[in-house]
């Protein structure tokens, strides 16, 4: 039997990504990733496997965003059997992130319970519970970064760094064909850029033959980090002097520890006055925890002083971690200039909510976008300026500064991906995946000039791999 991959998920779209690879020997799936689209479309796909998942031989994880690790619970649910690798950072982090997403998930069925006990219609069991999401981790199998573990009878794998969030791996494949050759397959879905805070560069890979290769912003580029901090600076200085309240909308996971290590910095050098700043998120406060003792995974620079200091980029005299709902309420009476970072990224639930309504009617406060916000929410309303918003079903005249930071991306750019392709060469095929349909022929058609053999699978598609 030849050897095969097949791009089952994450593919001409950001999310669910998950790729199968067999060999006369092994069923080997990378990433388990949750797929994001309409609510009973979602459930339909995230639900059914293509595959029996107790006849995997090894699960390979790249890291710990929710596309890409969490439909695992799923997949133990319905009689995975085989061990997970992954980063010892990536699995501490999926703890959290799976265990979150299982709360996710209940809710979400509570809600459309409620509708179809009124339409008469059969109960939906929740995809996993949040129970289900920290069982899971019991499959999990930490490696370090450039440890090679034979996982399979014919497979080897290593994990390098990508750069990407904390823990997160390209992934190295080395396969033995039926002719007794070698096939060297990487995986770099999602792959970081430079000069990101808190984070290594993505680690550049030889004599690979095949590489599956993410375009998120396969078309666009980004601006630097160092024009992200200016702003975050200018925003919080123009509140500062109104007196106001400055609201983050973050996601738990390293954008919020990216927004703590810059604010450090700016308050360090003197650059924004010392006003007290509240973490409002019980996820972002355990995932933050993580970074501390994962710190041997961050960039040398960081790595140095949480060794050296006790005040590290993640604990700072101004800075207070929220854990008490009381305490986050209090907040909202507390009418010092101030900074909050609280969750839901995209402003669909969690804390966030209350400090917006407390705050977004009057023009002296500003709120702060520092990611993504999808179509049809609350986050996206904001980033449009919209006259009036919705929250707790209440409307609200949003007056507020509103202020848009798309530079703190963890994606590669385009210039950033064909860089990145350029100095692995000499490859035989790079495959695009995780990205809108633009983004990834925009990509495509990059590497391509460039003399580089590219291919864009379809959903589903599986492709045969040749040694040399
Ligand atoms: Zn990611
Ligand atoms: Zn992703």
């Amino acid at each position: 039997m030849s050897v095969q991959i097949k791009f089952l998920g994450g593919v001409r779209t950001v999310t669910g990504s998950s790729h199968l690879l067999s060999t006369r020997f092994s069923r080997v799936l990378i990433d388990c990733g949750l797929f994001y689209g309409h609510r009973d479309e979602s459930y339909q796909s995230n639900s059914s496997f293509k595959y029996h998942p107790g006849k995997l031989n090894a699960v390979l994880l790249s890291h710990a965003h929710i596309d890409h690790c969490g439909n695992i619970p799923s997949l133990v649910k319905r009689g995975l059997r085989c061990k997970i690798y992954t980063t010892s950072a990536t699995k501490d982090l999926c703890k959290l992130m799976l265990a979150d997403s299982g709360k996710i998930q209940e809710e979400d069925a509570r809600y459309v319970n409620k509708i179809n006990r009124r339409l008469g219609q059969p109960f939906r069991k929740p995809l996993y519970t949040s129970k289900e999401g920290r069982r899971s981790l019991r499959k999990f199998r930490p490696l370090f970064y450039r440890q090679r573990f034979k996982i399979t009878k014919d497979i080897t794998c290593t994990f390098y760094d990508a750069a990407h969030i904390l823990g997160s791996g390209i992934i190295v494949l080395d396969i033995k064909d039926d002719r007794q050759g070698v096939i060297r397959l990487g995986y770099a879905v999602d792959l970081g850029r430079k000069g990101l805070p808190l984070l290594n560069e993505p680690t550049i890979i030889e004599d690979m033959d095949y590489l599956i290769l993410e375009s998120t912003y396969g078309g666009r580029l980004h601006s630097p980090i160092k024009e992200a901090r200016n702003k975050l600076k200018d925003a919080i200085n123009r509140t500062i002097e109104r007196r106001g309240k400055v609201i983050i909308p973050s996601f738990a996971l390293e954008r919020a520890q990216e927004i703590i290590y810059f604010l450090n910095e700016l308050i360090r050098d003197k650059e924004i006055p010392p006003v007290p700043i509240y973490v409002d998120s019980p996820l972002t406060t355990n995932i933050t925890e993580v970074f501390r003792t994962h710190y041997g995974y961050l960039d040398e620079e960081t790595r140095v002083t949480m060794k050296s200091k006790k005040e590290g980029p993640f604990d700072f005299v101004n800075l207070n971690y929220v854990r008490d709902r009381n305490e986050s309420k209090a907040l909202n009476n507390d009418k010092r200039p101030m900074i909050i970072i609280a969750g839901s990224g995209m402003c669909e639930a969690g804390r966030v909510l209350h400090h917006l309504k407390n705050s977004i009617t009057e023009s002296k406060n500003t709120v702060l976008v520092v990611g993504y916000m999808a179509e049809n929410t609350l986050g996206r309303k904001i980033v449009e300026r919209q006259r009036y918003v919705r929250i707790y079903g209440v409307e609200y005249e949003l007056n507020a500064e509103v202020v848009i930071i798309n530079a703190f991306s963890g994606h590669a750019d385009k210039n950033e991906l064909l860089e990145y392709v350029k100095s692995c060469l000499p490859i035989k095929k790079v495959f695009i995946v995780h990205g809108d349909r633009a983004q990834s022929q925009s990509i495509f058609d990059i590497l391509s000039q460039s003399g580089i053999n590219t291919y864009m699978p379809e959903k589903n598609e599986e492709v045969v791999l040749l040694s040399r």
